[in-house]
């Protein structure tokens, strides 16, 4: 039997690693127009980098990490995230010592041990962005208006933006004695899953996609009846901002997101195209107390994270963007008569190689015929025969496969000669 890839993982092949590419780009030159720089963190970290930052009672944290015993027993776990790595990274490196805003984002591989389904991996790659050192709701705007505009550049305009505000920690608790209050007589109605949520992660009971679930969900107290003044104002100058930028949003009292670090600001965007369960193209939000988790000083925090995989199949699935893998084209084609014009092919294909032309050689001992064949069969835009008279008198013969046509060139100028013959 061969091995395959492990469940929840997947190849990116030739053919659609370009896309990847194209957004990869896309992202590499828009995100630095909004003073955002690139940064790369470990693939693993210390797990309590995750528990602590994450929260305990969060599903990555509770049953989704991949970890492995480091040095000395203390356990590792490979990034579920890249929020707190990014946060770690900026207080250990005490990136924000002056006081300065930090913009940092990434794009890398994540991986959360989940049960895999369409939009759904173990090993997924994520998009994200992060601003440390800024308290402001323009600011918050600014990177939804940053995402619109990489999206929009993407071809993508059939989505939506939600917004809401979970409150902060001098609301929230509050919130959360009345939410458990008014859970107690109807929770034995609720699915398995809001039932554990009631000890664990009460909030997340307001995200379930059970259809039954939302039905009660709507008879629980609203999360923005109980926001402070400061979380209030906050919000409304948020959506002001959002006018001012021109960018459409809805409110959805119930987006509390998955991760425990948020407060006050939480976002998605959504699109109707990847399904109900999976929708959520990226999501995001404030989280203003996770550097003093990690250990370190206050430092707000706002970001989001994209999912890579989720906006390759909403492009995929557009006819512009396919494209059928085709091997790269040789420029040229070098054939050989014999053992020796064999080496000296290859001296030449590294010369030409380094003028920036694309040079294939055969190594497998085909006959002069069968060397043709292929060249011919690969494409390639010329094709020219080494032997050695070519190798004592200097000079070689191109010939263009499209026609036919043949020059003869000198063999220090080949490369010169074969481009103005394909040009
Ligand atoms: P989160 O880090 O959970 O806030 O997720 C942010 C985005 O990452 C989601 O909106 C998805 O697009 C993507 N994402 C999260 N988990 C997965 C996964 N297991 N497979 C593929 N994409 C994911």
């Amino acid at each position: 039997m061969t091995i395959k890839t492990i469940q929840g993982t997947h190849d990116i092949l030739p053919g659609d690693v370009e896309l990847w590419q194209r957004i990869e780009n896309a992202t590499r030159r828009i995100f630095p127009r909004y003073g955002f720089a690139e940064i790369r963190t470990p693939i693993f970290e210390w797990t309590e980098l995750f528990s602590r930052g994450i929260g305990v009672a969060t599903d990555i944290v509770q049953k989704e990490m991949y970890s492995l015993p480091g040095s000395k027993g203390r356990s590792m776990t490979l990034r579920p995230e890249g929020t707190a790595p990014v946060v770690r990274s900026y207080l250990q490196h005490k990136l924000g010592h002056s006081g300065k805003i930090e913009r940092l984002y990434y794009i890398g591989q994540m991986f959360r041990h989940e049960r895999p389904q369409k939009g759904r991996y173990r090993q997924f790659h994520q998009i994200g962005a992060e601003v440390i050192g800024s308290e402001s709701p323009a600011m918050e705007a600014e990177v939804l208006h940053m995402l619109t505009r990489l999206l929009s550049e993407l071809g993508l305009d059939d989505f939506r933006i939600v917004v809401n505000s979970v409150g902060d920690t001098h609301c929230r608790p509050n919130y959360l004695e009345i939410l458990q209050r008014s859970l107690k007589p109807l929770i034995g109605d609720f699915c398995n899953q809001c039932q554990s949520r009631t000890k664990t992660n009460p909030l997340r009971i307001l995200d379930c996609k059970v259809t039954t679930c939302q039905e009660l969900i709507k008879k629980l107290p609203k999360l923005s009846d109980s926001l402070c003044d400061d979380c209030i104002t906050h919000h409304q100058e948020l959506l002001s901002w959002l006018d001012e930028y021109g960018i459409d949003y809805h409110l959805d009292e119930t987006l509390v997101r998955g991760l425990d670090y948020y407060i006050r600001t939480t976002f998605e965007i959504i699109t109707d195209q990847l399904g109900p369960t999976q929708n959520a193209l990226l999501g995001g939000g404030r989280y203003d107390g996770l550097s003093e988790l990690l250990g370190g000083p206050r430092a707000p925090g706002y970001g989001f994270a994209l999912g890579l995989e989720r906006l390759v199949l909403l492009l995929s699935g557009r006819d512009n963007l396919k494209t059928k893998y085709t091997s790269p084209r040789p420029q040229i084609f070098l054939a050989h008569l014999d053992d020796g014009a064999l080496r000296y092919c290859v001296n030449l294909a590294a010369e030409l190689r380094d003028q920036g032309i694309h040079v294939l050689v055969d190594y497998e001992g085909r006959s002069l015929k069968s060397q043709m064949k292929l060249s011919n069969r690969l494409g390639s835009d010329v094709t020219c025969v080494i032997g050695e008279t070519e190798i004592t008198s200097g000079r070689l013969v191109l010939r263009r496969m499209r026609d036919g046509k043949e020059i003869p060139a000198e063999i220090s100028k080949t490369g010169k000669t074969l481009l103005e013959l394909i040009s």
